[in-house]
């Protein structure tokens, strides 16, 4: 028999407490936050669908590999475990382990950027455009034209746009750090990018000379919607699809917090040896030893173990067919969403369920805090708070999209969990139309999202 139910493919071993809270305590508890979700505790949410970074549960195996763990400074047992997997998965050389992607961020493109240097990519993350902006260089973000119209399908919604590269490699001859791309794009609505796009962009940055790196923080993922949209590639291991993947590039920069079951943890991979060194120089100033790099030996164990069980095709098609469901009931209920339903996340598109408020009155981080009012669910903005930039003027000059981030962590809720957070969005529906938007109040320089404090709008 052929079941349509899709079972968490675990039982559950160890469990942790969700406390639950009033409409009336979390009204008080955001607005004891500034309405910013990155300054509540974890305390007060209910569903925390903030992030899928570095909040999966670990399997047995990897909490039996914690203890396995060897902390030796130097030539850790742990180090060389994590270096072979790597190496095996990515095909590359040169493994630098680092305490998470950003780490690995800062160290190469550190490295590569300055002044007058530009990189590329179908839509650079968050801390990968702030490593790159805090160098000096430009970060330039082209993904396919059908990224931006939200409601369209496209089976690859996630390709960079392969034209515009050719332009932009020749109009910057000289001065281009590298060109990314980002599997699965997740600023660009979680969306895949596919194996003839890569192919498409590892051919152009050859032509030119450049460097090229595959943030693959969801490489597991990407690899899923490949084998099961692509053509001629149904016969591969998703495993398979992403060495192929790997294979076309020069590098490879990973938050192991995503697509290796960790809590903690990143790496760099690089093919070439000059390279590599410089970075390893780098790496030994700020994050540590090359054999660490930032992290202890068990979590290097954790690492080598989470890279296997991520290409389980059975955990792979319960991740990406539950994060799918939550999207198609959504969807049923009318909510906005970036379609087609992306591998981690599903994205709500608040310029749509709110277009009475404008980018400047924050549209996503008012539905945000409705979220949480109403079903203590934590979510993240991914539009003007977290994109959006000022004109000379001082005006606002809005991101591209309005988008508010539903992250699902790996393993952690069940089916009933999202049946909740699905009712909670029946009554956001009810209300969409009285929400107000809000103004900041406090705001850094460089990431601003993560700390800013907001204040309603009368
Ligand atoms: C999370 C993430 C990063 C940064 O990794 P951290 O481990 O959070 O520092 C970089 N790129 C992408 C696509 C990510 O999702």
């Amino acid at each position: 028999m052929q079941h349509k139910t899709i079972i968490e493919p675990f039982r559950i071993k160890s469990v942790e407490p969700i406390s639950v809270s009033t409409e009336a305590e979390r009204t008080q508890y955001l607005k004891d936050a500034h309405y910013n979700p990155f300054l509540l505790r974890s305390d007060n949410v209910v569903i925390d669908f903030m992030t899928d970074s570095g909040t999966s549960a670990m399997s047995a195996k990897q909490w039996a590999g914690m203890m396995e763990g060897d902390e030796a400074y130097a030539g850790s047992r742990s180090w060389l475990r994590m270096e072979a997997e790597v190496r095996d998965l990515t095909g590359m050389p040169h493994i630098l382990p680092t305490h998470q992607g950003r780490a690995a961020e800062r160290i190469i493109y550190g490295h590569l950027g300055g002044p007058g240097k530009i990189f590329i990519s179908n839509t650079h993350f968050d801390t990968t455009r702030a490593n790159i902006e805090f160098s000096g260089a430009t970060a330039i973000d082209i993904p396919i034209a059908e990224n931006k119209d939200t409601a369209l399908q496209h089976p690859f919604k996630g390709n960079m746009d392969v034209g515009e590269l050719d332009r932009l490699l020749k109009e910057h001859k000289g001065n281009v750090g590298a060109v990314i791309l980002t599997v699965t794009n997740n600023s660009g609505g979680g969306q895949p990018v596919s194996l003839a796009n890569a192919e498409g962009v590892s051919a152009i940055c050859k032509l030119h000379g450049v460097l090229f790196l595959l943030d693959c923080c969801r490489i597991s993922e990407n690899s899923w919607f490949i084998k099961h949209r692509e053509n001629g590639m149904e016969e591969l291991s998703y495993r398979e699809i992403a060495q192929r993947m790997f294979a076309l590039t020069d590098g490879a920069v990973m938050s192991a917090k995503k697509d290796a079951l960790v809590n903690m943890g990143g790496f760099l991979a690089l093919k070439d040896e000059a390279l590599a060194e410089a970075c390893i120089n780098l790496l030994i100033i700020t994050e540590g030893f090359a054999t660490y790099g930032g992290l202890a030996g068990r979590d290097m164990e954790a690492i080598a173990i989470g890279l296997r069980e991520i290409f389980d095709p059975s955990y792979l098609d319960y991740r990406i067919k539950s994060t799918l469901f939550l999207g198609k009931k959504l969807h049923e209920l009318g909510v906005p969403l970036m379609l087609p339903i992306g591998g981690h996340a599903v994205y709500v598109d608040a310029k749509k369920l709110h277009p009475h408020i404008p980018p400047h009155a924050y549209p996503g981080q008012a539905l945000v805090g409705e979220l949480y009012i109403l079903g203590g669910i934590r979510t993240v903005e991914i539009g003007s708070v977290m994109f959006g930039t000022y004109n000379a003027d001082g005006t606002l000059k809005p991101a591209p999209m309005e988008l508010v981030r539903l992250a699902i962590p790996r393993r952690v809720y069940t089916q009933s969990h999202i049946e909740y957070v699905i009712e909670t969005f029946a009554e956001i529906m009810k209300r969409c139309e009285q929400v107000r938007g809000l103004r900041i109040t406090k705001e850094p320089k460089f990431l601003r999202h993560f700390t800013a404090h907001f204040e309603p709008l009368k």
